[in-house]
């Protein structure tokens, strides 16, 4: 391992979860010369991760143009690097799609939520375009006939997010990073004001010091946090998914309200999603399921045709406001990093970047205002 000697107030760190949130901090912090180890509890890191369907969509998920829309679309802009940076670390080609996405509406109803999306982001001066039933079936053959209309946003992009997720750990490695695999954290030892270690349950059981902790344990770091009698909202909101393979591919991700569709590679497709608040309970079940396929088939007819071939859930770390926690804990040398709810694949870059430049200049950048934890406090 190496280690540059930085000016930064910790020379190494230890990151409790290897997601993409915990995997892309890590990459930066090794690149930047610190000594970087990850834990996580299981064999294959990155729970909600390794879940997602990969969709990168600042304007589909814009609720109102506010500032986690400038960080959501800040981080889309960062991707481009970020994923030359993990394939020349790692030689490997990464599947990534900036052909942009379509929105269907089924009825007039969504279709009247639509145009108040168009009329919003047109004025904002965002690319959106308005597309006609007929012109929707050129776009995408195969999709239902009656759809009231659609928009189609060049800016909303794709990965394969199975794919990032196992790449980006062995670029974090490839830099310098050392992941734990199997190794779950059950609580911190603090004194007065800094965390000075983890204990670690699973075997060998240890205590692990370090200089940094970065706390990026998705839906579980509320459980954490509260080891150290830190209050920090986070709740698992279980999201299924299927995956069919269809007889041609389809060229674009298509969504409608909380169903999608978005491609893989090898003719491959992901259906989702669902939105349930069930605790920690990660399977996929036969109601769950069944409203995807409803919900999918209602555009994409075509689909009756599909072969299944497999289905999961995943836990999105959600808070109460649906935004990341990525302030300063009461901890000096204790970082924030998680719930990124349904967004964390789009937003790891630049969540990396600015903990990366928070852990090595020893301040938060101001853009990281708005999500800090102590806006739960009261
Ligand atoms: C069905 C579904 C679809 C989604 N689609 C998208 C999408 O299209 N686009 C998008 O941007 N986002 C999407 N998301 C959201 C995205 O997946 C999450 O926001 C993101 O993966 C969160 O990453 P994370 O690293 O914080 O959490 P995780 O990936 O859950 O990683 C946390 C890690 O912490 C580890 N851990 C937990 N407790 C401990 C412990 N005590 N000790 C050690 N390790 C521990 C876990 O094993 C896990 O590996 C989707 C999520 C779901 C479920």
């Amino acid at each position: 391992m190496h280690h540059s000697g930085s000016n930064s107030p910790c020379d190494d760190v230890l990151i409790i979860g290897g997601g993409i949130i915990g995997s892309s901090i890590a990459l930066r912090l090794a690149r930047a010369g610190l000594r970087v180890s990850v834990l996580d509890s299981a064999a294959t890191p990155g729970q909600a991760t390794v879940a997602s369907a990969g969709m990168l969509a600042p304007q589909g998920e814009m609720v109102e143009p506010d500032d986690f829309f400038e960080f959501s679309r800040y981080s889309r802009d960062l991707y481009p690097s970020f994923l030359e940076e993990i394939e020349s670390l790692t030689g490997e080609h990464l599947d990534y799609h900036r052909e942009g996405t379509l929105l269907v509406a089924s009825d007039e109803n969504q279709w009247e939520e639509l145009n108040h999306v168009v009329q919003a982001q047109t004025r904002l001066g965002l690319p959106i375009e308005r597309l006609s039933g007929p012109e929707l079936c050129r776009r995408v053959p195969g999709l239902a006939a009656n759809l009231a209309g659609g928009v189609f946003v060049p800016g909303d992009h794709w990965l394969d997010s199975q794919q990032l997720a196992r790449a980006l750990v062995k670029a974090a490695e490839a830099a310098g990073a050392t992941f734990r695999h199997d190794t779950s954290a059950s609580g911190f030892n603090a004194r007065t004001s800094r965390v000075e270690s983890v204990a670690v349950s699973s075997p060998p059981l240890s205590t692990l010091s370090a200089g940094c902790f970065v706390l990026a344990a998705g839906s579980w770091s509320g459980a954490l946090a509260q080891n150290l009698g830190f209050r920090l909202p986070i709740e698992p909101c279980h999201g299924q998914m299927l995956e069919l393979e269809v007889a041609s591919e389809l060229p674009l991700v298509v969504r409608s309200g909380m169903h999608y569709l978005v491609p893989r590679p090898g003719r491959r497709l992901l259906a989702g999603t669902t939105s349930e608040y069930v605790g920690f309970d990660s399977s996929a079940t036969a109601q769950g399921l069944r409203s995807i396929l409803e919900g999918v088939m209602r555009f994409a007819p075509f689909l009756k045709q599909a072969r299944f071939r497999t289905a999961w859930a995943g836990l999105r770390p959600d808070t109460p406001d649906h935004r990341p926690v990525l302030g300063p804990a009461s901890w000096e040398n204790l970082f924030l990093a998680t719930g990124h709810f349904r967004n964390g694949i789009l937003l790891a870059p630049a969540t990396a970047r600015y903990l990366a430049d928070w852990v090595l200049q020893g301040k938060p950048s101001p853009s990281l205002a708005a999500y800090s934890p102590s806006r739960f406090a009261a």
